[in-house]
């Protein structure tokens, strides 16, 4: 039995075998063979086997993903039946009297260098989805197991060293309990993705993946950030405990879906949620969600093989905003880049991704991109409230342009012959210290700000939200951040404008009372934040918290501000 400390990342126990989520080793040794037609039969099974399963996850990608998404696996599987690419694997066998492994590597490393040097995207993407396929392939040769998390089909645990977005994405809530990670912490994209999926989950542990080996019972605590493997009876019947507890607690939450977010003193916030895809819509509406206060479209454009076309943006934007009928939907512009990457962009790699080149400064550079989103957005406004906001934006400059791009395409839809929303507020996205500073000058010209903590705390302490090692730096309650996020609040409220916050921070317990008396008019979180908030927001007063505001912003260190707070709201 071994006990693991790491970061509660969604909350819920999970108890089921492990399932290790990691990349297979796929080194061969090239030798020479005497019979090639059993290496051709070989190379057959393995393309063979790879095929159905290619099959089993473009199935299983449409159903829960849709169409779209499902397309990436059409695509590698006419690459494992194109005689193009498997004749020369066959010639090489015979000719050279190698084995297939080695066949199979230099003909398709061939191709990859030959399709990635071409001038022409769809060449590159092909690129990438022969090396994606020829991984499967190789395994298969190998007989080592290539892991596939869409194919699970038994209630299981998943230890990784970490998950990316699109792993994330393809997991299947019905045997995928929960999961757990040795890097990563709150705010990245996977523990982001597990509270909307609502699968407990534990994150950057350090170490995880050198204790639990495949099969062994694990139990993951999303609620304390605990994970034990192989753990005694004991443990198992007080976690069984602790996960009836929890299923109790939601019930009683679940009371207040359909109250209005009152204070004690009467004071009224709005609770919304941060959302990823449209499926997430009914989460929000089950958890009582009064709005979208954030939808990350970039999901729109992951786990592809090229970008979405304006028509399918459209469909997935109109039904958010239908689903969510009169609510508000805030919607953000592509914001890839940092964790988030698009292989079929072919974007050069960078020292340092979180500082780089994403998000609106791609948009404004990639304005043949930029501008499909916005002529969809545009066009799905009128099927109910919404709100469209830049991301990372850092310049006054670079918000005018953006708005001045989306005044052009909807001078342009109108002209179409589009009807078009006249009432579609536009505003940004603070997670840029710059911005935060000098926000007064910004709230002249937005119409919102939506306050994102969870790259604004990394860049203004200068820690990495990805890095474990240095998340003792992470800290949305130094007073840094909190001067920075009143300074955003008075902003807003001093031109007649409102602030909200979509970073992680806008739905914890400790800065709850804080937002709360800064003035903070939209709160938005993962879905499952919502009913525990408004439980929270019911017994605190505004007026209270507000008259705490100048001793908190004067403090020195965030322990301080933690322990004043949980004194004078007895947590
Ligand atoms: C943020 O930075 O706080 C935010 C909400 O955006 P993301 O987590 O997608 O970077
Ligand atoms: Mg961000």
């Amino acid at each position: 039995m071994s006990h693991i400390k790491g970061i509660a990342a969604s909350s819920g126990i999970a108890i089921a075998k492990v399932y290790r989520l990691e990349a297979p080793d796929l080194s061969y040794e090239k030798t020479k063979i005497d019979v090639p037609e059993n290496e051709v039969k070989r190379l057959h099974e393995a393309l063979d086997i790879s095929k159905s399963e290619l099959e089993k996850i473009k199935e299983h990608t449409k159903n829960s993903l849709g169409d779209e998404h499902a397309e990436i696996f059409s695509a590698h599987l006419l690459v494992l039946s194109d005689p193009e690419l498997i004749q020369p694997i066959e010639d090489k066998i015979k000719s050279e009297n190698v084995n297939a492994e080695a066949a199979l590597d230099e003909t398709a490393n061939m191709f990859i260098d030959m399709f990635k040097n071409m001038d022409n995207e769809y060449m590159r993407e092909r690129a990438a989805d022969i090396q994606d396929v020829t991984k499967r392939v190789m395994a298969h040769l190998l007989g080592v197991t290539f892991p596939d998390p869409a194919l699970i089909n038994e209630e299981v645990v998943i230890v990784a060293d970490d998950l990316t977005p699109s792993d994330t994405a393809q997991l299947n809530k019905q045997y995928v309990k929960g999961f757990t990670t040795d890097i990563g912490g709150r705010t990245s994209h996977s523990a982001i993705m597990a509270r909307s999926l609502e699968i407990p989950a534990v994150v950057g542990t350090k170490e995880i993946t050198s204790n639990a080996q495949k099969d062994e019972k694990i139990i993951v605590d999303g609620i304390d950030g605990d994970v034990i493997v192989n753990p005694t009876q004991e443990e198992l019947d007080t976690y069984q405990q602790k996960m009836v507890d929890f299923e109790k607690q939601k019930q009683e939450w679940a009371k207040l879906k359909d109250e209005p977010t009152t204070t004690a003193d009467g004071a009224h916030v709005e609770l919304a949620a941060n959302i990823g895809t449209p499926e997430d819509v009914e989460g929000v509406l089950n958890n009582g969600g009064e709005g979208v206060g954030l939808y990350r479209t970039e999901f729109l454009y992951m786990g592809k093989s090229q970008l979405p076309t304006e028509e399918e943006q459209f469909g997935a934007y109109k039904s958010v905003l239908e689903q969510m009928g009169d609510k508000p939907v805030v919607v953000r512009t592509l914001d890839i880049g940092g964790d988030k990457e698009l292989d079929y962009l072919d974007l050069p790699k960078e020292l340092n991704p979180f500082l780089g080149f994403r998000a609106i400064r791609l948009c404004l550079e990639r304005d043949d991109i930029f501008r499909i989103q916005l002529r969809a957005l545009l066009r799905a406004s009128v099927h109910g409230n919404l709100k469209i906001m830049f991301p990372m934006i850092a310049t006054l400059e670079e918000f005018r342009e953006a708005k001045n791009m989306l005044d052009e395409e909807k001078v342009k839809l109108k002209e179409e012959g589009h009807n078009i929303s006249d009432d579609i507020e536009v505003g940004i996205m603070v997670e840029i210290p710059a911005t935060a500073m000098i926000a007064r000058q910004f709230a002249k010209e937005v119409d919102f700000f939506s306050i994102g903590t969870n790259d604004l705390i990394q860049y203004t302490m200068a820690a990495d939200r990805m890095n474990e090692r240095v998340s003792y730096l992470y800290q949305p309650y130094n007073p840094a951040i909190l001067n920075l996020v009143n300074n955003v609040i008075e902003a807003a409220h001093a031109e007649g404008k409102w602030a909200g916050m979509c970073g992680e921070m806008a739905g914890d317990s400790i800065a709850i009372p804080i937002l709360l008396g800064l003035g903070l008019d939209e709160f938005s979180m993962s879905a499952t934040s919502i009913l525990p908030a408004r439980t929270q927001l019911k017994d605190l007063s505004k007026e209270d918290m507000a008259s705490f505001k100048e001793t908190l912003l004067s403090m020195g260190t965030s322990d301080e501000v933690v322990a004043f707070i949980k004194e004078k709201t007895n947590q």
